[in-house]
């Protein structure tokens, strides 16, 4: 058998070095294709020649294994005669050549694997980095840029068209290139717009290239003679939505012929598959920010205007209120000239009139007060106060309103607490007022005092037809209204939330039950000790 055979005619490059001096002393056919050296010119050079110069140094590391009597694998780059760069991997044994210990070297060209590996890693890292994207034009610039790198073009460029946008007249677009001279080169970005195309083109030589019935170079609107710079390998991707129809287009291209690969496609289409994900949600993301900021703008305006509202109605509260009280004041002294003359019938009429303006001056009142608290400016006087001295107060301004119903309270009549006495005697009277005015059949209002746990409490009871379940949510809203009162009684729905935000400012709490038929039970509870600024103690 001819071992020399084995050396000479085997496909893969092989090389026969001298442990010492490294010096390359035989090498094989496979070598010399692969590397493009000649024999002679391999003869001259040493295996560390053969190395980038970056991996000179840690080569001289491994003389020692080379001298031993062991298998040496290494890994690395070689130089070849064109100047690129390969990977290999290589495995070198002792022979004896000539008469002396020398090396044999098997040569494993590895850089497609290498290649494909990274290709893997940019593919994977690029996912992950443009799916936690939301900008968009970050997203087109991240996918351009892994493009350039993993299909090794010398520019490309992606336009973006949104799916919302009839024209291709708006786009967005990012530009990655290897150099300022090829961006300089390529001119006009927007001339690219015409390579716009629906299916996947990748071609080898610019001069094959025809998309309908112009050339690539007329198209692109580079003339040979106006500018000697042109690329040769072109790839067009289009990107497409979900709903099939093309919303941008990534261009690649390159100055030589035949650089773009079956395998570069693939890479590329992998980006822009996860880039269309990507865009998608930007979309959407774009969508709710603008969106977002629209409900803040009508936010504002509602804001604004219900600020005016308020403005209006504090204003007007206060114009009514000087007029109203001066009326009830000249409709007082009539009544009582009116008494004394016994004028029965004027008398009569003038009562009336009392009545309304009583009514007038109730809403004024809870306009007022509703005003002054939105402004912040309810003013409480926190003081030590016995509170059945203060229902003793409201139960007699309500009998004077000549009222039929019968007013009875029950419990513990000994507290005394610390509050705003004024607020209080508000909420209290509120509370019997509604009593009365929702229960027009009944003829009994009940009320029950009570001190747990450092805490008072009121309760008015009534006996009218109570309130709906999924109302007694509503009570102590702003404006809420019973419908099925509203046009039977005066209010503006402005008592009980009033009432609830004095309590609250006493740190207490209002509370109702109701059951529909049997009547209504209105509660409020305030901590009985405060200081005098109302925090409790
Ligand atoms: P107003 O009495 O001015 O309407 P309130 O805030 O005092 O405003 O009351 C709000 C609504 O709650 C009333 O319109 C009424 O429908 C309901 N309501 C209040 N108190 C009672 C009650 N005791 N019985 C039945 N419904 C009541």
């Amino acid at each position: 058998m001819n071992f020399d055979n084995l050396f000479y005619q085997s496909p893969q490059p092989m090389l026969i070095f001298d442990i010492d001096t490294l010096q390359i002393l035989e090498v094989n056919t496979a070598a010399i294709l692969h590397y493009g050296y000649s024999r002679q010119e391999f003869l001259s050079l040493s295996t560390r020649d053969l190395r980038v110069s970056e991996e000179r140094g840690s080569f001289d590391k491994l003389k020692g294994l080379f001298k031993g009597s062991e298998n040496v694998f290494a890994e690395g780059q070689h130089l070849l005669r064109s100047g690129s760069v390969i990977n290999v991997q290589i495995v070198s044994y002792i022979v004896e050549y000539k008469q002396k210990k020398c090396r044999l070297a098997h040569i494993n060209d590895v850089t497609s694997v290498v290649r494909q590996a990274r290709n893997f890693e940019i593919l994977v890292s690029i996912g992950q980095s443009i799916s936690q994207e939301l900008e968009l034009q970050s997203i087109i610039q991240k996918v351009t840029d892994a493009s350039l790198q993993l299909s090794g073009a010398d520019f490309g460029i992606l336009f973006y068209y949104p799916a919302q946008s009839p024209s291709q007249v708006e786009f967005t677009f990012a530009l990655s290139t290897i150099s300022i001279d090829v961006q300089r080169q390529l001119g006009d970005i927007k001339q690219f717009q015409s390579l716009i195309t629906n299916e996947v083109v990748r071609v080898a030589s610019a001069s094959e290239l025809e998309i309908g019935s112009l050339k690539l170079s007329e198209r692109v609107g580079i003339r040979k003679e106006e500018n000697p710079w042109t690329f040769q390998s072109f790839m067009s991707v289009p990107i497409t939505s979900k709903s099939g129809e093309t919303i941008g287009s990534l261009m690649l291209g390159h100055r030589h012929k035949n650089v773009f690969t079956e395998e570069a496609e693939k890479m590329v289409l992998g980006v822009v598959s996860q880039a269309t994900v990507a865009l998608d949600n930007a979309m959407l993301f774009q969508k709710l920010v603008s969106a977002n900021d629209e409900k803040e703008r009508l936010l504002e305006k509602a804001t604004e205007q219900n600020f005016k509202k308020d403005e209006f109605l504090s204003v007007a509260s206060h114009e009514l209120k000087t007029p109203v009280t001066s009326m009830k004041g000249y409709l007082q002294i009539l009544e009582k000239q009116l008494a004394k003359e016994g004028n029965q019938l004027y008398l009569d009429l003038l009562q009336k009139a009392n009545k309304q303006v009583n009514k007038i001056i109730h809403l004024v009142g809870d306009l007022l007060n509703l005003s002054k608290l939105e402004a912040g400016r309810l003013e409480y006087n926190f003081s030590n106060f016995k509170i059945s001295e203060v229902l003793a107060d409201c139960i007699t301004n309500i009998k004077n309103a000549e009222r039929k119903h019968n007013i009875r309270v029950f419990g513990d009549q000994s507290s005394v607490i610390c509050a705003d006495r004024n607020r209080i005697e508000q909420v209290i009277i509120n509370l019997i007022d509604n009593a009365i005015k929702y229960s027009p059949e009944a003829t009994e209002v009940l009320i029950g005092l009570s001190e747990e746990r450092g805490y008072f409490k009121l309760e008015v009871r009534d006996f009218g037809p109570g309130i709906p379940e999924e109302k007694l949510r509503l009570i102590f809203e702003r404006y809420y209204r019973g419908e099925e009162n509203s046009y039977k009684t005066s209010g503006l729905g402005l008592g009980l939330y009033i009432s609830n935000e004095i309590i609250k400012r006493h740190q207490g709490r209002m509370g109702v039950e109701s059951e529909q038929g049997k009547g209504s039970t209105f509660s409020f509870i305030i901590p009985t000790e405060q200081d005098l600024e109302g925090s409790p103690k």
